[in-house]
């Protein structure tokens, strides 16, 4: 199957969960070279998404992304800021106060206005990036504050389950939080997008509120980490 065909495959199956409502589709193109992301946008996936910060600067250079919004969806670090913002359309993986004082700074230096989420750890796992939860709504009053900062919504990657059934309450819990915080109406903040759902669980993602999905491998193929060469 070709990129496009993927795509193509993997849009059938977002329209048939979303029944109707505006689901975005955005390519997590990790370990993927400049022209099989160039071939995804062609087969128009709605924006790429990258993990890390050297292959973003890469591809980016060889114009990899040209025609589509690029998000950054990896774990994000200080000294990394400077390479982002107003580079990346949509940061995806802000987990702290300090990220949003350092990306509004910058951001301001460049006289341009930032938009992000704010990543949930919805399953509080130890390892992972992400607010805890309870954190989540002064964090947003944080970022609310900031000039050149947007929220425009949350993002999550939710523990790893044997099925997507399983992910479920997760995502569900997510798309609570994200309502309850949409309701509030801060300045600055959009909140309208709902950032979940992987190749493996996007249909359940989809179904508990997700309007944007982060698909790799659906889209790609299995990665083949044997060929990493490390950050
Ligand atoms: C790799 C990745 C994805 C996509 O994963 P697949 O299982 O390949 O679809 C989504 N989100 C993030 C943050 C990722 O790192």
């Amino acid at each position: 199957m070709s990129i496009a065909e993927n795509v193509a495959a993997v849009r059938a199956r977002i329209e048939a969960a979303a029944k109707g409502r505006r689901v975005l589709l955005v390519a997590a193109s990790k370990m993927n070279d400049a022209a099989r992301v160039k071939e995804a946008v062609a087969a128009g996936v709605d924006a790429c998404g990258e993990n890390r910060v050297q292959e973003l600067v890469e591809k980016n250079a060889a114009h990899a992304y040209d025609g589509a919004p690029l998000h950054f969806i990896g774990h994000l670090q200080k000294n990394k800021i400077k390479y982002l913002v107003g580079v990346a359309d949509l940061i995806e993986s802000v987990d702290s106060a300090e990220l949003i004082e350092l990306i509004d700074r910058r951001a301001e230096k460049l006289g341009l206005t930032q938009d992000i989420l704010l990543e949930v750890n919805i399953g509080r796992e130890a390892a992972k990036s992400g607010l805890p939860p309870e954190e989540v709504i002064k964090t947003v009053e944080f970022a609310a504050a900031k000039p050149h900062i947007r929220v425009r919504g949350l993002m999550a990657v939710p523990p790893i389950c044997p099925s997507a059934e399983e992910v479920r309450p997760y995502f569900a819990a997510m798309r609570e939080l994200f309502v309850d915080i949409a309701a509030k109406k801060y300045d600055n903040t959009s909140m309208d997008l709902l950032s979940m759902g992987m190749s493996g669980d996007f249909e359940a993602a989809i179904e508990e509120g997700a309007n944007m999905v982060r698909v790799g491998s659906a889209i790609f193929g299995a990665r083949d980490y044997s060929k990493q060469t490390g950050r």
